[in-house]
């Protein structure tokens, strides 16, 4: 007999197991969420897990804030994902960056320096810095507790995660969506979802479609147990290199079980060396140059915040988010194909933003509407062709963040 499927969601990163999970609470029957690895072993297993408005140029907010209500009814319901609101303090550790975090900010969000050591427990050392600006709504979810959790809800609805089963080629007539193969056999279904990340435009060449995505590389550093307190909010920290926008890149920090998970927005090599080649299956044999331009800024942030010059053991995790010409999701029909859909394009910001995708998305699969205006701001023709590489993609892309 056939093996068939209602819906089959391609990976299982965050975007994955979150549509899977929102397909199946929507009422869709037969979910089969097909990973070639593990569950959250892609991209997802390197994200910060950082939810505020720190992705600034997307103006998800409608997305951002079912976000946080989905983190927080799944951490009241048991599952242990790491949800904690505790706010998300920006660090200003030299003039210039001080004057930036003031422009537009309201006053009392603007907090000296002795109030960042205390809000900080001392992981910030106040005398060392001229001010913070603080997000009170800024939260943070563990990404390796939530692909757990994620993964047992769906589960629980009667989805199936299948780990260890690639998809090789989707079969089509004509336009058409039939099945996937795998090498353990097809699966037939009307309704396929790439939720593949770095890897879509592999699965998609074949069909001769491609997606106006560029995967940049991105690493996550994390400590051993150095006593981060649990209160800790997520914090950016902005001028390490005083007065060098250079040399300067701006920091991550957030805690997790005592530990300190950081890391920065590299420039130059590597980031780059994925755009127009082919991603390797796994990330972990990237060169590691740019993890060193990171711990780099580190140091000169440990005259500040002593915890970065703490001698201790490192692990790494490297991710490739995929960006898009607009900085917003790709989220929707393939153009030109029948019951053919991808979520991707997540900008860095694929856990702040996610539930939100994967609700439109599922509505739209399960019940044939949702959110029109969410749709078409994440419509994956709305380029018109315009892009055919991804090194064009990311060269539209950068103007925003840069500007
Ligand atoms: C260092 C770092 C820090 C970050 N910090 C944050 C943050 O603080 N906040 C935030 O919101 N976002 C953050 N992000 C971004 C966030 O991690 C991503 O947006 C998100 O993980 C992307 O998820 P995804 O499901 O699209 O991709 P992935 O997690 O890569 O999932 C795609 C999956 O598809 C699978 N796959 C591919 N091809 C096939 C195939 N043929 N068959 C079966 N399976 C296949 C892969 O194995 C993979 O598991 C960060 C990212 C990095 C790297």
């Amino acid at each position: 007999m056939a093996d068939r499927a209602d819906v089959v969601v391609v990976g299982g990163g965050i975007m994955g197991c979150l549509l899977a999970l929102h397909l199946a609470e929507q009422g869709v029957e037969r979910v089969r969420l097909l990973e070639r690895d593990g569950v959250f072993q892609g991209t997802s297993a390197a994200g910060g897990g950082f939810l505020s408005g720190w992705a600034a140029y997307q103006p998800e907010t409608a997305a951002a804030g079912y976000a946080l209500d989905f983190y927080e009814k799944t951490q009241a319901s048991g599952h242990d994902i790491g949800f904690r609101r505790n706010g998300t303090l920006y660090v200003a550790a030299d003039e210039r960056s001080w004057q930036g975090l003031r422009m537009g900010a309201e006053d009392d969000a603007l907090l000296d320096p002795a109030r960042v050591a205390e809000l900080t427990n001392d992981v910030v050392a106040g005398d060392r810095v001229v001010g913070g600006l603080l997000d009170p709504n800024g939260a943070q979810v563990h990404p390796p507790l939530l692909g757990v959790a994620l993964a047992e809800l769906l589960r629980a609805r009667g989805g199936v995660v299948e780990t260890r089963r690639p998809v090789t080629g989707l079969r089509m007539d004509g336009s058409r969506v039939l099945a996937v193969d795998t090498p353990a056999g097809p699966v037939e279904c009307d309704c396929v979802v790439l939720a593949t990340g770095a890897w879509s435009n592999r699965l998609l060449k074949p069909l001769g479609a491609f997606l106006p995505l560029a995967p940049r590389l991105t690493s996550r550093i994390t400590t051993g147990p150095i006593g981060i307190p649990e209160s800790l909010p997520t914090l950016i920290v902005m001028g390490a290199i005083p007065g060098d926008p250079a040399k300067d890149i701006p920091l991550w920090l957030r805690g997790q079980y005592g530990e300190l998970l950081w890391g920065g927005t590299y420039r130059g090599y590597p980031r780059d060396i994925l755009l127009d080649a082919e991603v390797p299956d796994r990330l972990d044999e990237i060169p590691l140059d740019g993890v060193t331009q990171v711990r780099r800024v580190g140091k000169e942030a440990a005259s500040f915040i002593p915890v970065l010059g703490q001698a201790t053991s490192i692990r790494l995790k490297h991710g490739a988010p995929c960006y898009t010409p607009d900085g917003r999701a790709l989220v929707g029909q393939v153009p030109g194909f029948t019951g053919l859909h991808v979520l991707t394009g997540d900008n860095e910001a694929g856990i702040t933003f996610g539930p939100g995708y994967a609700r439109v998305l599922a509505e739209f699969i399960a019940h044939g509407e949702a959110d029109q205006e969410s749709l078409k701001s994440w419509q994956v023709d709305r380029f018109d062709g315009a892009f055919t590489s991804e090194s064009e993609v990311i060269r539209a892309f950068l103007p925003r963040v840069t500007a």
